[in-house]
């Protein structure tokens, strides 16, 4: 690799652009002093990355390097240098034949690098030219009167020198990025652990109350799931309850009024009036009859005397008795048939009333009969359908028992006690409404007989038993494998928005949860709808992508294939359970109707009594009184007969009575038998008073005990009236509680409580859980919910930071043991070239200066890394001595020796020297021109210099002037190779 052109513009007082070509060998430069020679190295080591204004000889900024103008020519804004390297051996670890690097500089102070035409940072140029040789600070680029510095400068800035040489700098830099590194690291590890201390603090008490929190979320939460399904299943109990109740009450109440209404205060009041009445008259009779009687006696009396008094005037005594006597029976008789006729019209009237009962009382008693046959009928087939309700029941109860339709494998699994961990087939672990059943049939399909079990283990051990016994083939589902599947947020959000749309499937169905990966797995990504249109549509807007069932059992399924047409009614245990449930509901009917229907029956019991003794009673009475009918009629005809025997008797003895009985006496016997005759009507109208007095009596007695019958009854249905009131009302409180905890506790309404919530759990069970639960929340007592996010950002963090310590730690590790390599490396490497630099040095001293000695020395052999590097020259007959005592020229000619012995040791493809020679004799610079000469085919030197020996070896001789004042100029180039 060789430096094949300098291109300079704007740079100093190259104001115009300045190209210098050269070739591998020796070129110098020269020209007048300040033409502007040394501005060339100043472009070279400015390309170069150069950074300090002041070794590029400028005062001020970095635009100093700019040209600043002249008397003729105005300052310019820009400085550019380029130079470009023949690569062609690879020296240059890059894939181009030619490397051009270029910097520019604005007056804006915009710095600019580039590296074959495409902008670069000035790092890349620097890590392209690392221990290449090529360097701003390199060994072989010295600048005008600094040659004496090598030998000036303290050791351990001189050990730069060879740590170049020793090409070492690329792990200098390499470690320094390392330490760079490990600062930082350590910054980076003191902050981290300032943190981690910080959040160690936080962390222990957050995590504790974030637990408590997350124990209190679900304790509250599995209460909400426990306390709002039990509250609706409460509700719901409570509520049949109460209807049946508030049915109950009121027919209680009706029952009341009609006893009420039936019970007959006015009937008993209007009897007894009657009753008083009949008392009052009968009493007014019997005063009645005292007097008539008394009348009569009288009569009778006055009677006797008329007839006596009679009897006395009369001429014939006897004939006159015997003529009183007729008149007297005639009287007698005529009364007796009155009042015969009299009693036989009283009884005929009673006869008519008993044959009226006894007929009312006969269709009153057909009628309870009838009533009787009608609800034993009832009674009858209600208990037919009870009796079939339970033959049904304890079909399905068998069928389900002996494990429903289920294939003879899964039924042998479920059935073998051995086998651990068997659960059920999926079908039995999931209820459903009515209304959902076929969608989840559907749904389900085949797989509601695949058997739930709790690992894969478990799966093994079945498929195990059922190979060995010849029994089949089963699925599994392993809870410990089988993933929930769902449907993503944006379709439900899209899918809540349909007409028709109902829910997911899963959420129609209850289960254990324990089962819930397994069920969301079958039914989580399942759609339910209304009907096959709203499928359809649904199916299209959401691009088919998921399985949609409608209500009466069709399926698009996902990709947009349809299943429809009649489901044929196989057996399903769902529907077994289903029906089975119905059946017991309408069983616990059909029993309450039977036991009510036995009720009425029992009562309609005691009416038949009631009515059939009234009967037998009424039917008795008409037969006395049709018998007294009977023998009063007779008594009639004979009274009749023998009053008409008596008027005939009488009439013909008439013109004798006539004559015989005087007119007072006729007088006082009619008036007499007139009295008589009151007298016994009077009696018979006491006898049948009386006798209605007794009927009403009867009747008043039955009234009451029917009213005292009735007001046990009564007041059964009233104490039952006021338990059930009672019942109500308490279970109005209960319902009111129940509905406010849902409002309060939960914000729900009782339907969407009973839409979201499912009872999953044994009633008991339920109530039991919801107390614990509720003393566990209160065990745990107050708690700080935002504890949970707080604890999960500090956590996050406290894991992030520890990480990243732990990084860092890592990153420490590895850094130093990359310094230590590193070190390892320079140590070695530096020693190495160190000591070959060395044994170089004394040699070229001593051809240098013919003789004399010299060495050099490291001031700390045993620190290696940071060791000075001593220069101990003795020129020929002289005393080994400081080198600060050493004249211009030697100091100089030592330099060059050194120069020259790390180029014997080191390779560098271009040295830049100017002026290093101007202390020398001519003798010297000889020497120096023949050292180049020698080196020459290895090396490219570029010189600028002054001396005519020097030029005399140069190949290529460039001259710059400044013929425009201020402005240099390459004015003339030779190319001498064949004359040197
Ligand atoms: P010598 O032989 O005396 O060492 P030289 O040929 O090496 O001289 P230089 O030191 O390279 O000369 O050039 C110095 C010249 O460059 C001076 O004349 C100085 O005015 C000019 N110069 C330096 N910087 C600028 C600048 N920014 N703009 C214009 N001219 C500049």
């Amino acid at each position: 690799m060789y430096l094949k052109e300098i291109e300079a513009s704007g740079f100093k007082s190259f104001a115009d652009k300045l190209k210098i070509t050269l070739d591998d060998n020796i070129t110098c430069i020269v020209g007048p002093n300040g033409s502007g020679k040394s501005n060339v190295v100043d472009a070279v080591r400015w390309v170069l990355g150069e950074q300090s204004v002041k070794s590029l000889r400028g005062d001020g900024g970095m635009t100093d390097v700019i040209f600043s103008g002249s008397k003729s020519r105005n300052a310019l804004n820009v400085a550019s240098v380029t130079l470009t390297f023949d690569n062609s051996d690879n020296y240059l670890n890059i894939p181009y034949s030619e490397v051009s690097i270029k910097r520019r500089v604005y007056r804006t102070l915009e710095n600019e690098y580039f590296l074959n035409g495409e902008k670069c940072r000035l790092k890349d140029i620097t890590n392209l030219f690392l221990d290449s040789g090529i360097g701003k600070e390199s060994f072989n680029i010295i600048s005008q009167g600094e040659v004496q510095k090598i030998l000036s400068n303290s050791p351990y800035d001189r050990r730069v020198i060879f740590e170049e040489a020793a090409g070492v700098l690329k792990y200098k830099k390499r470690k320094e990025e390392a330490i760079r590194k490990l600062d930082r690291t350590h910054d980076n590890l003191d902050r981290a652990g300032d943190i981690i201390a910080e959040l160690e603090t936080q962390v222990e008490p957050l995590k504790e109350q974030s637990a408590k929190a997350l124990e209190y979320l679900e304790n509250k939460h599995n209460l909400e799931k426990i306390e709002v399904a039990l509250i609706v299943y409460e509700i719901d109990l409570i509520n049949e309850t109460y209807q049946n109740n508030k049915q109950r009450i009121e027919e209680l109440n009706n029952k009341i009024i009609l006893i009420k209404n039936q019970t007959s205060d006015t009937k008993v009041d209007t009897s007894k009036i009657e009753l008083l009445k009949l008392e009052t008259e009968l009493s007014k009779l019997n005063q009645d009859l005292l007097t008539i009687t008394k009348e009569a006696e009288r009569l009778n009396g006055e009677k006797n005397i008329q007839q006596e008094r009679s009897k006395y005037d009369s001429n014939d005594s006897k004939v006159h008795d015997n003529i009183a006597s007729l008149a007297e029976q005639k009287l007698k008789i005529e009364n007796e048939y009155s009042l015969l006729e009299q009693e036989l019209n009283i009884e005929q009237d009673y006869e008519t009333k008993s044959i009226e009962l006894v007929k009312n009382l006969t269709s009153e008693l057909q009628l309870v009969i009838n009533k009787k046959d009608n609800l034993s009928k009832e009674e009858l087939e209600k208990e037919r359908n009870i009796n079939l309700l339970e033959h049904k029941i304890q079909v399905i109860t068998n069928y389900l028992d002996n494990g429903g339709n289920l294939p003879n494998s899964v039924k042998a699994i479920l059935n073998n006690p051995k086998l651990i961990g068997i659960y059920d087939v999926i079908g039995n672990l999931i209820t459903v409404s009515e209304e959902y059943t076929k969608a989840l049939e559907v749904s389900l399909g085949g797989s509601k007989q695949f058997l739930v079990v709790e690992n894969e283990y478990t799966a093994k051990d079945a498929i195990n038993y059922l190979k060995n016994n010849n029994l089949g083939r089963a699925t599994f589902f392993p809870l410990s494998v089988i993933k929930p599947k769902g449907i993503d947020i944006e379709t439900e959000t899209l899918l809540k928005e349909e007409a028709g749309y109902i829910n997911i499937c899963a959420n129609l169905v209850t289960y254990d949860n324990k089962f819930r990966n397994i069920i969301l797995n079958q039914l989580g990504n399942v759609i339910v709808v209304n009907n096959i249109d709203s499928a359809n549509r649904i199916s299209k807007k959401i691009n088919g992508r998921y399985k949609i069932v409608t209500l009466e059992g069709e399926i698009i399924h996902v990709g947009g294939s349809i299943t429809g047409g009649c489901i044929t009614s196989q057996r399903s245990m769902i529907t077994d359970k289903l029906e089975l449930g119905t059946l017991i509901r309408s069983k616990e009917e059909l029993t309450r109707v039977i036991k009510e229907l036995n009720d009425q029956l029992s009562s309609l019991d005691s009416e038949y009594n009631l009515v059939f003794n009234k009967l037998v009673r009424a039917k008795e009475q008409l037969f006395l009184t049709q018998e007294t009918v009977k023998s009063k009629g007779i008594n009639l005809t004979a009274a009749k007969e023998s009053l008409n025997n008596t008027i005939v008797e009488l009439n013909s003895l008439g013109h004798v009575i006539d004559s015989s009985l005087s007119k007072e006496e006729e007088a006082i016997i009619n008036k007499y038998y007139e009295q008589t005759k009151l007298k016994e009507s009077t009696l018979l109208k006491i006898k049948k008073l009386s006798k209605e007095k007794d009927d009403i009596k009867v009747i008043i007695e039955e009234l009451e005990a029917k009213e005292r019958l009735n007001n046990t009854e009564l007041r059964r249905m009233e104490a039952e009236l006021k338990e059930l009131e009672i019942a109500v009302s308490r279970m109005d409180v209960k319902l009111d509680m129940y509905l406010n905890t849902l409002n309060e506790d939960y914000e729900l309404t009782y339907e969407k409580a009973k839409g979201n919530y499912e009872m999953e759990l044994e009633l008991d069970e339920a109530r039991n859980k919801v107390i614990t639960i509720k003393g566990n929340i209160k065990r745990i007592g107050m708690v700080n919910l935002a504890a949970i996010q707080e604890y999960e950002k500090v956590r996050t963090r406290y894991e992030f930071l520890t990480l990243q310590r732990n990084d860092l730690l890592h990153a420490k590790e590895t850094l130093l043991s990359i310094i230590e390599e590193m070190d390892a490396v320079m140590k070695e490497e530096f020693m190495t070239t160190f000591e070959l630099i060395q044994k170089e040095f004394g040699g070229v001293f001593e051809q240098l200066f013919h003789g004399g000695h010299a060495s050099l020395k490291l001031t700390e052999p045993s620190n290696i890394l940071e060791t000075g590097v001593e220069i101990i020259a003795s020129p020929p007959g002289k005393k080994l001595t400081t080198i600060s005592l050493l004249s211009g020229g030697e100091k100089t000619l030592t330099a060059i020796s050194l120069l020259f012995a790390i180029l014997n040791v080191r390779t560098v493809p271009f040295c830049l020297f100017d002026e290093v020679e101007a202390a020398l004799d001519e003798a010297n610079v000889d020497n120096f021109g023949k050292y180049l000469d020698h080196y020459k085919s290895k090396t490219q030197f570029l010189l600028i210099t002054h001396k005519k020996k020097t030029m005399e070896y140069a190949n290529t001789l460039y001259g710059i002037t400044m013929q425009e004042s201020g402005v240099s100029k390459l004015v003339s180039v030779r190319f001498d190779q064949e004359n040197k």
